[in-house]
């Protein structure tokens, strides 16, 4: 069994779900007490939420790129930026270590393409939504992505930072998550990728009328596959 790294404390909500999934997933593949060999680096996320609001990508890159040699030099084999937003740093990330980086947006368009959707909505952060780290690396893989409108990427945004990576769920918030999706369902939108890793807390597969793609469930499997690989 390899060894996962994980960059995580973006949010730690969410870092705690990929420690659980991991786990999970191991013992569904291997049964017993089986579990999923990992090392975890957990940044402070106030430092790293300041650098995102200041546009200082680069010294937001440099903390990251520290904490994956940090994970290389304690054991990791494969190594995962556990956020969506944090891709956009995602190739200063790869650079830093020889082992592989497992890009989250290639983890979740090939979810999607394997359910034989094409046109998906996306829900994030702002910068997942409105930046081409993101969409773009998605659209590389022939997807068409929807994203809301500006009122409701405030709205998805604000919940994010303001509750989800707080810990605070809000079935207020649901509601209004659940009107965005259904905006993208009207648009075309056949399935939505929750592309911030504490949506799956707030919307689950339930809550939607169209499929779901959850980004850290997803991200967490892929690992799990490529660490069980024989
Ligand atoms: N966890 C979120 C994401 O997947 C947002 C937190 C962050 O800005 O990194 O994008």
């Amino acid at each position: 069994m390899r060894t996962i790294g994980l960059i995580g404390g973006m949010s730690w909500e969410s870092s705690a779900e990929y420690y659980r999934l991991l786990n999970e997933l191991t013992r569904e593949h291997r049964g017993g007490l089986h579990s999923a060999k990992c090392v975890l680096y957990s940044v402070d996320f106030a430092e790293i939420e300041r650098l995102q609001v200041e546009g200082r990508w680069a010294e937001a890159a440099r903390i990251l790129a520290d904490a994956a040699r940090s994970v290389e030099a304690a054991g990791a084999d494969l190594v995962l930026i556990c956020t969506n937003t944090m891709h956009k740093v995602a190739d200063e990330v790869a650079a830093a270590v020889s082992v592989p980086l497992l890009h989250l947006a290639d983890a979740t368009a090939q979810a999607v393409t394997a359910a034989g959707l094409a046109t998906v909505g996306l829900l994030g952060t702002a910068f997942t939504m409105e930046q081409d780290f993101y969409r773009g690396r998605l659209a590389g893989h022939g997807l068409e992505v929807l994203v809301p409108d500006q009122d409701h990427r405030s709205l998805v945004h604000r919940v994010i930072y303001e509750e989800l990576c707080l810990g605070v769920i809000r079935e207020e918030s649901r509601a209004a998550y659940q009107r965005v999706i259904d905006g993208l369902a009207a648009r075309g939108a056949e399935g939505v990728i929750l592309g911030c890793t504490e949506i799956e807390l707030l919307i689950r597969p339930q809550d939607s009328p169209i499929p779901v793609f959850p980004t850290t469930r997803l991200h967490a499997a892929a690992a799990i596959s490529a660490a069980l690989e024989e």
